[in-house]
């Protein structure tokens, strides 16, 4: 940690504790070179990283969008909310754990179809069909042809 006063990178914690109920660390610092003393907060960053869309656009993440486009896919199927529900937490972990500030909208769809995938496959393949912008027919069979060939086509356990 460089020292705000002159510039060193040389700078030892004096005390370390916790703070805002655990979910902050204080530390004490002082500068080996001038001797000046300061203190950081240590916060795990929980925001959502930024949007960027097709077009080059930025947008906030928005969870209700992300949900409404999985419930979208997973209409009239077999999935309970709380594991409707668990799917949109583990996209949100995942991709907070990328530690990326911005993010691309394809690569959150992406991560919405693995989701799907390990929840039901017509869903998997609804939303696939429609994200992925298939062509024609032919491109759409090909699709689940090779997704019929991969071993774990339907895990029960979403494996990551
Ligand atoms: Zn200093």
């Amino acid at each position: 940690m460089h020292c705000p006063f002159c510039g060193t990178n040389d700078t030892k914690v004096t005390d370390s504790r916790l703070v805002a109920e655990g979910d902050q660390v204080r530390r004490r610092r002082q500068c080996v070179a001038c001797g000046e003393r300061f203190t950081t907060y240590e916060t795990a960053e929980l925001v959502m990283p930024r949007v960027i869309k097709g077009d080059g656009s930025r947008e906030a993440f928005n969870e209700h969008k992300l949900r409404a486009g999985i419930l979208r896919a997973l209409e009239k199927r077999p999935v309970s909310a709380e594991a409707i529900e668990a799917g949109v937490q583990r996209i949100r972990q995942s991709l907070r754990a990328r530690g990326d500030r911005e993010i691309h909208a394809r690569d959150i769809g992406e991560e919405v179809m693995y989701a799907l995938r390990g929840l039901d496959q017509v869903a998997y393949i609804r939303f696939a069909s429609v994200y992925r912008r298939f062509q024609d027919i032919d491109e759409f069979r090909a699709e689940i042809d090779r997704l019929a060939q991969e071993p774990n086509f339907l895990p029960d356990e979403p494996e990551r």
